[in-house]
């Protein structure tokens, strides 16, 4: 089960991940963008690292809806209205319960996805963040890992890819041969969350590596 602590963790992790890639990002906008998108997404989730710290959100749902109001407000860029409709949007699907499971939450985030193809009108292909939101979604019913790796592999797939969506598109056939940036902060995110989710014992069930000893997990099998 995931609780309000798990969400919040995970958007800390995020942050983190956020401010060590920055450069990169934004080194990836430039290109085939303008060059602001680590910067953007750098002041977005300080925003949202703060706003929960203050508000503290006790349920799930409250902490992404919370989240993705903040990145809304804060974030100039397309990324910020598409990254706040997934939050906010997997927010809102998982209502106010203080716990879901990990099957929930993958259910809740592949409508958050959704969300976000029909805010853009991308669908995966275009050279967006859809190209690692979609499969990092999918992956997720089987566990945090593979959706790691699958968001991974799809934001390296966006490289050969022209741009259909954003500002890149503007480059026709100039867009091809770059990996496109909100994709790659797409895989940072899951990268995130799969770091979180080992950081708190809940690869158990997708990680076959058998370490065993699982702390206070306490046999729950049957
Ligand atoms: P901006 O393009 O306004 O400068 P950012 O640089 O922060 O905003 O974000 C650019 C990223 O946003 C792109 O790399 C792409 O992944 C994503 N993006 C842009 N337009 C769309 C869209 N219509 N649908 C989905 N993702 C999009
Ligand atoms: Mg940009």
């Amino acid at each position: 089960m995931l609780d309000a602590d798990f969400l919040r963790r995970w958007l800390t992790t995020a942050a983190a991940a956020v401010d060590r890639e920055a450069d990169r990002l934004t080194e990836l906008d430039s290109p085939i963008g303008d060059a602001d998108h680590g910067s953007n997404l750098q002041r977005g989730f300080t925003a949202v690292v703060a706003t929960l710290e203050k508000e503290a959100p006790d349920t799930p749902g409250a902490v992404l809806t919370l989240a993705g109001r903040q990145l809304i407000s804060t974030v100039g860029g397309a990324s910020g209205p598409l990254y706040g409709t997934l939050l906010r949007r997997t927010g809102k699907a998982l209502g106010d319960a203080p716990r879901v499971t990990e099957a929930e939450f993958a259910a809740a985030l592949r409508a958050g996805v959704d969300a976000v193809a029909q805010l853009g009108g991308a669908a995966p292909g275009d050279k967006t963040m859809l190209d690692a939101l979609v499969p990092g979604a999918d992956a997720l019913a089987t566990s945090f890992a593979a959706a790691r790796e699958a968001a991974h592999q799809g934001a390296l797939a966006t490289a050969p890819l022209q741009a259909r969506k954003g500002r890149a598109s503007y480059l026709g056939e100039r867009s091809v041969g770059h990996q496109d940036p909100g994709a790659t902060s797409s895989a940072l995110l899951f990268e995130a969350l799969a770091d979180t989710a080992a950081e708190t014992g809940h690869e158990a069930a997708g990680d076959s590596e058998g370490t065993g000893g699982s702390g206070e997990s306490g046999g729950s099998s049957e």
